[in-house]
């Protein structure tokens, strides 16, 4: 059997199991402009690509990294979106964790 890595979604959000296609895509496709009018355009994925290639591993767990944290909320921070120094690798169960944490109430 295949072994192929699943790849992550453009949109940041999801991994895609190798050879389908990303949950998201039907719901990007109907509103488009949502995620990226967020912030989340074209800057965000290069700067995020080019983190995770030389941050390989979860800050967090040491496993490895499939998408990039925003160690500020960009919602508190907007002006941190694209600064390395607010980035954090994150495998997605440590992503989920630090999301529950961290949107749960207890703003930081
Ligand atoms: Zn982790």
């Amino acid at each position: 059997m295949p072994s192929a890595a699943p790849r992550f979604c453009e949109c940041g959000r999801y991994t895609v199991p190798a050879g389908q296609q990303c949950p998201c895509a039907k719901r990007r496709k109907a509103a488009r402009g949502s995620a990226w009018a967020r912030g989340y355009d074209s800057d965000w994925q290069a700067a995020r690509a080019a983190h995770l290639a030389t941050h390989p591993a979860c800050v967090d767990c040491g496993e490895p990294a499939t998408l990039v944290d925003h160690i500020v909320s960009i919602r508190k921070a907007p002006h941190l979106r694209l600064d390395p120094t607010n980035f954090a690798s994150m495998c997605a169960s440590c992503h989920g964790r630090k999301t529950t944490r961290v949107d749960g109430g207890f703003g930081r």
